[in-house]
């Protein structure tokens, strides 16, 4: 044990966190080792994308993380907390081409391996940085087992599954149609697009019938696509256009011949009932271009402008384009009206940039066959979201997806393990790079230029970051993982995508809970973002306020699933109850005999009154409820629960109840306060430590040698010979007396230095008892001037009254107050409401003033009215009483 009485003075979260963080490294308190004879518990850490510092989300993710690690750790588990980042692909990319374009660096002119160079720096710095800050966080992880999505074992990972997908042909290289980001020039997944509902036009053009007359009208969002039109649909039904299927369209602007063809899949309700078909430009399109055998015809570069078959448009912007025609059509008579019309458009996440859909060729991955057993998974229970809600989220994307498009045109990232021959034309893939071609010998071989979408590496984090594709002992010992926390937001990209990666590969699901919880959003409940400048540091607030609040405050506010608020007036209540358990512990230490102690401590049970058995009872139930709640993930609930104990039970009425004890001159009861006092506190910063793990450690340290350390200190947990029901009750007894007399006194503005005469009519026998024994606590706590027990015919005339549950309580009014001042100060009190009464009534029984003021300030003064009657009434009630 430090030394006890040396505890600093001040609460001052800079003097130890750090201090201690650096020794719980060295000590190695958070590298588990793989040891059969114990259970394992294994969170891996949702990698932060290196793409700049943590911020409130990550700081929530991460204590609610570490809360769990901590506590399982306690529990005696050999806990796993595996931390390591992103390198974040397209994310990263553009930080970086942005951060070179201020230089003046172009990213094209520096080429490939120059630009990786300059990501390489750029990572080296930020994870580092990242790393700096969850270590202030106290972020308990192995940092002997970090990772990087592109170290080494992570790569081969990725090459491992994409060879194996590839063999067991759930991986292929197709022309489909894909999202396609103009601005960064590469393909995106469905969950890389932001739709937003935007205004846009629909333009009516006719396409005239060759050799006729007659023309059809269809409807376009995007008339610039005309161009790659090879087929106008309609529904085979379509009384309007039977007579024309099989006939040839004249496309206007490019005269090309296309032929009007029946398919089902036209809506006759919808627009005209006629569509266009550009297989290369639309999804739908794209469908019905297979069923029809229809030519596919891509009419714009990969930026974004209109390209060589787009005839005289060739080189405009795909926006002039769409300016140009219109006209020209307008000039032609063939447009038949504008429309306004509101619909859904993508843009990339990243950049804002409205997506095209585009043909293009890129490497997917099949969903269906991954996706079926991922579903079952989640409906079985392998695996478990809390809340359950969350499950929903995921069927849904499940059950509706399409294969995944991973290829990306980018630099930084997995590239792609395949390589293509020269000569013949061989594609070879494969995890390691082949020298010749396996075909025709050839060592002409050409790497695909593209990598993987950021996300086929992170699908596999809860393996291959414990050594997969080796048998490694920890692959082994940790994994299926316990818990996986994270936010809403990535349930598709990324929980998903592990549950089916970890099934394909490993044969189990990757983790048996998923605990989601929500954003942080600033007090007004935005979202904290760049643009609004909302946003809060979370080491701004380490700085000022210490971790231990900021955790504590994101632990309280948090419920699963749901979106919280960050409040600074919560920080601030967090770092005043880290202040209330310093100065509470301080006073204990410096009351604190260890002589004393020592020469008592055998005999302890012995000599505890009522009242050390009812903390020694109520710590023994909150260690079992906190353990309950978090049992079921409901973290903020047991932190809630500690605080109260600490906060109410144990500082506001334990030490209270026993200072004349520890003031007193009776050795024993002093052990025996002292010995209970430090234990309950031992105990009570056990329950906290995973919630505020430094302040915790630091006063552990210096109450106890149990264990050199508060993080591997053992849980508490509910002991039936701490169970003291009785006691428990007497106190109950007595607390709500005290409580019921309190209010009186403060009802009638009774200072303390008034003391007054108690008189009891006890309940029970047991109540009875219970308020003998605490006898001296009315004395201390409610300023009894004496208490006497009292029969029913006793009850005396002039006195306030109180009922609980244990007792009747009186208090003679005379003790309470002066009753000539007290009249005095009432009739005052009378005729000030009063005078307000009917200020108030006049206000607004004036019609000008509730015709013409807002409607807030008329409220306003009928609160104020429905107020200061209330007030009267109690006032008029009590100077009845009086006289
Ligand atoms: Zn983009
Ligand atoms: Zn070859």
């Amino acid at each position: 044990m430090e030394d006890n009485k040396n505890i600093a003075k001040n609460y001052d979260p800079k003097e130890f966190e750090e201090r201690l963080y650096n020794e719980w490294l060295e000590k190695g308190y958070f590298t588990p080792k793989v040891d059969r004879e114990k259970k394992p518990f294994t969170i891996v850490m949702p990698p932060p994308n290196i793409t700049g510092q943590l911020h409130m989300g990550h700081a929530l993710d991460n204590t609610l993380q570490d809360a769990l690690i901590r506590w399982k750790r306690m529990q005696g588990y050999e806990t796993l907390w595996l931390p390591g980042e992103d390198h974040a692909s397209i994310a990263t990319e553009v930080k970086v081409e942005a951060e070179l374009a201020k230089k003046g660096i172009n990213k094209k002119e520096i080429g490939r391996e120059e630009f990786l160079k300059h990501v390489w720096d750029w990572t080296h710095t930020y994870r580092e940085r990242i790393k700096k800050q969850l270590q202030k966080m106290g972020a308990s992880c192995d940092w002997t087992r970090e990772r990087f999505t592109m170290d080494e074992g992570l790569n081969k990972a990725v090459r491992e599954v994409f060879v194996r997908l590839y063999n067991k042909g759930l991986i292929y290289r197709g022309n489909r149609i894909i999202n396609w980001c103009p601005r960064c020039m590469t393909a995106l997944s469905d969950a890389e697009i932001e739709y937003q509902e935007k205004q846009g036009n629909l333009w009516h053009i006719k396409y005239p019938v060759k050799d006729s007359d007659e023309y059809i009208v269809i409807a376009t969002t995007r008339p610039e696509t005309m161009l790659g039109d090879v087929a106008v649909a309609v529904n085979p039904n379509d009384e309007r256009y039977k007579h024309l299927i099989g006939k040839t369209l004249i496309l206007p602007l490019v005269n090309r011949e296309i032929p009007i063809i029946a398919d089902e899949y036209v809506e006759m309700e919808f627009g005209t009932g006629a569509v266009k078909i550009t297989p290369a430009h639309d999804p739908n399109d794209f469908e019905v271009g297979q069923r029809h055998n229809l030519e596919q015809i891509v009419v714009m570069n990969d930026n974004g402008t209109m390209n060589e078959l787009a005839g005289k448009y060739a080189g405009l912007d795909r926006y002039d384009a769409r300016k140009q025609i219109v006209n020209d059509l307008q000039e032609l008579g063939l447009l038949v009206k504008i429309e306004e019309h509101n619909h859904n458009v993508g843009a990339h996440d990243r950049c804002g940039t409205t997506v095209e859909p585009l043909l293009s060729k890129q490497w997917f991955v099949k969903m269906k066959p991954l996706a079926e057993p991922a579903i079952e998974a989640v409906k079985n229970g392998e695996v478990e979201f809390v809340p359950e809600r969350f499950a929903k989220v995921y069927f849904n994307w499940m059950e509706n997806i399409q294969d995944w498009c991973i290829s990306r045109q980018l630099w930084w990232g997995h590239r792609i393990p395949v390589w293509y021959c020269q000569d013949c034309g061989e594609v070879i893939v494969s995890s390691d790079e082949p020298d010749v071609c396996q075909k025709c010998g050839s060592s002409n071989l050409k790497q695909d230029e593209d990598v993987l979408d950021t996300w086929f590496s992170s699908a596999l984090w809860p393996f291959s970051t414990l050594g997969w594709p080796d048998k490694t002992e920890d692959l082994e010992y940790f994994f299926p993982t316990d818990v996986l926390v994270t936010g809403y937001d990535i349930i598709f990209f990324w929980v998903a995508r592990m549950i089916f990666s970890a099934i394909n590969e490993m044969g189990s699901v990757p983790f048996k809970h998923v605990l989601v919880h929500g954003i942080v959003r600033d007090s007004q409940g935005r979202k904290m973002s760049k643009s609004l400048g909302n946003g809060i540091d979370p080491l701004e607030i380490i700085d000022k306020y210490g971790a231990d609040a900021l955790r504590f405050t994101l632990v309280t506010g948090n419920s699963p699933g749901n979106d919280m608020r960050f409040y600074m007036e919560r920080v601030e209540a967090s770092r005043n109850f880290a202040n209330k358990i310093w100065n509470a512990s301080r006073f204990m230490l410096m009351n604190y005999d260890e002589e004393l102690v020592n020469r008592y401590k055998s005999e302890a049970n012995d000599i505890r009154n009522t009242a050390d058995r009812w903390i020694l009872s109520r710590i023994n139930e909150v260690a079992k409820e906190v353990t309950d709640n978090l049992n079921k993930f409901e973290l903020g609930i047991a932190a809630q629960k500690i605080y109260d104990f600490i906060w109410s039970e144990l500082c506001d009425w334990y030490i209270e109840l026993v200072k004349p004890r520890l003031y007193g001159d009776d050795e024993k009861s002093k052990a025996a306060a002292q010995i209970t006092l430090i234990e309950v506190l031992k105990d009570s910063l056990k329950l906290l430590h995973p919630f505020m793990p430094f302040i915790t450690e630091e006063i552990y340290k210096h109450i106890t040698d149990e264990t050199p350390s508060i993080t591997i200190a053992k849980w508490p947990e509910f002991r039936e010979d701490r169970n003291y029901q009785e006691d428990m009750k007497s106190m109950e007894y007595v607390i709500d007396a005290i409580r019921a007399i309190r209010n009186i006194r403060a009802e009638m503005n009774v200072p303390n230095s008034r003391r007054a005469k108690i008189m009891i009519i006890p309940s029970n026998e047991a109540a009875k008892k219970a308020f003998e024994d605490g006898a001296v606590y009315f004395e201390k706590l409610a300023f009894a001037s004496e208490v006497v027990f009292i029969g029913e015919n006793e009850i005396p005339k002039d006195a306030v009254s109180q009922v609980t549950e244990g007792a009747q309580i009186y208090m003679p009014l005379e003790d309470l107050i002066d009753k000539q001042k007290e009249i005095e100060r009432l009739t005052k009190e009378k005729e000030k409401l009063e005078k307000e009464v009917e200020r108030a009534e006049g206000k607004l029984n004036n019609p000008n003033f509730v015709a013409k003021a807002p409607q807030k300030l008329v409220d306003e003064e009928k609160e104020k009215l429905a107020k200061y009657k209330e007030m009267l009434e109690k006032v008029i009630e009590r100077l009845n009483a009086l006289k």
